[in-house]
């Protein structure tokens, strides 16, 4: 087989960067897995979330808010484009404090941003006045928390579903259950090996979830993650109550409010535990008492796919010409960028300027 390009990893990393690229004129396939493989596409909170992102590292900090600027016009040509409304919305963000320790760290983390130079000052400390004016359905034990006006949510599934059509009508073909294992140079080519065929393509990107390790390890890039699981509670339908998402709780424009924000460090089963499930829900009902009198529809575990220093990963293969890997844990957050910015410059052959930083080089022992 033979394609311009070939992008490995169907999520949401995956087809963001095909529309990217097939946008950009070339003709792309893509490999993916099959349904027995974690996919944190579909398994996340759908926030977009600039606070608290890049703290130690300021490019970081400037490339999320750069995707987050991007978000308005994405969501309105995927609508346009595709007729799914992925249910975009950013009125703003907090991040709730329960007691004097949780608000001294978000104050903490405000000052340390504000006294590094060139990082955005756009996260604030409000106090429960403010917070109340804008969630009226906080309960006292909320003692104050940050707020960043650049926060947002949205509807990730129907953002995979927006991206698969997108991604269809610019001709690009999805190859579900056509896992790739292996990338090489054959001569001046790329090539990637499947259990069944054998793809050419002058363009090759890595987008595999935690699989990228691995794969783009063939091609000579280092790129270092680890699974970290974290598990989300759901509930009935309720009319509009929390009109601003927090990373631990957010209502979704049907209704349904998902909450719970763990992070447990190296689990790859997905799957749940009564005692995190609780822990989720005796915090979201002193964020939001009335979650105590509502029912809980369903809950499921999913796997991140976690860079081990949390910042995304752009590498770029020297021994492979043409070889990319794209791996990150805000796969939401960055789609915008990931399809206006990224597809387009590897489309170029290149990556943009924002990301020099986040290239793989930084696991590189020799390059530190
Ligand atoms: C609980 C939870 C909450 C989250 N909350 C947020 C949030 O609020 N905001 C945010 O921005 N991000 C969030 N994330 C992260 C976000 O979901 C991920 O960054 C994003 O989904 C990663 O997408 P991906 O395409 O890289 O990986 P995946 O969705 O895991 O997809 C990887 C794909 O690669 C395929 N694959 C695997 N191996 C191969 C192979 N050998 N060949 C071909 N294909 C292969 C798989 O089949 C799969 O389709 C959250 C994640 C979790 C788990």
């Amino acid at each position: 087989m033979s394609a311009p390009a070939i992008v490995i990893g169907g999520g949401i990393v995956g087809l963001s960067l095909a529309v990217g690229m097939a946008e950009a004129g070339l003709a792309v396939i893509v490999l993916d897995g099959d349904d027995a493989e974690p996919r944190a596409s579909y398994g996340n909170a759908g926030l977009i979330w600039v606070q608290g992102k890049g703290l130690n590292h300021p490019p970081y900090a400037h490339w999320t808010r750069r995707s987050a600027a991007l978000w308005p016009d994405f969501a309105a040509d995927l609508l346009a484009s595709t007729g799914v409304d992925v249910e975009y919305d950013r009125r703003g963000g907090f991040n709730l404090c329960l007691s004097d320790a949780e608000l001294a760290a978000r104050a903490a983390m405000v000052e340390q941003s504000a006294a590094r130079p060139g990082m955005p000052d756009d996260v604030a400390i409000v106090d429960p006045a403010f917070i109340r004016e804008r969630l009226p359905d906080v309960g006292p034990d909320v003692i104050g928390a940050s707020w960043c006006p650049t926060d947002g949510h949205v509807n990730p599934l129907f953002l995979s579903q927006a991206l698969s059509i997108r991604a269809r009508a610019l001709g690009v073909e999805i190859r579900r259950g056509e896992k790739a294992e292996a990338i090489a140079m054959t001569g001046s080519q790329l090539t990637v090996r499947t259990a069944s065929d054998l793809y050419r393509a002058a363009r090759v990107v890595v987008a595999a979830g935690l699989a990228t390790e691995r794969i783009a390890a063939t091609a000579g890039m280092t790129v270092k993650l680890k699974p970290v699981r974290g598990q989300i509670v759901v509930t009935e339908r309720l009319p509009p109550r929390i009109a601003h998402p927090t990373p631990t709780t957010r209502q979704a424009r049907a209704g349904s409010i998902m909450f719970g924000n763990s992070h447990e460090d190296g689990v790859t089963a997905p799957g749940t535990t009564l005692p995190i499930l609780a822990g989720h829900a005796q915090r979201a009902i002193r964020e939001f008492p009335f979650l105590a009198e509502t029912r809980v529809l369903r809950s499921w575990g999913a796997i991140r796919v976690m860079p081990t220093d949390g910042m995304p990963i752009y590498a770029r293969s020297e021994t492979c010409p043409g070889a990319y890997a794209v791996a990150c844990h805000s796969g939401i957050t960055l789609a915008a960028a990931h399809a206006r910015l990224v597809g387009p410059a590897i489309a170029a052959d290149g990556l943009p300027d924002d990301v020099a930083t986040l290239s793989s080089r930084r696991f590189d022992a020799a390059y530190a």
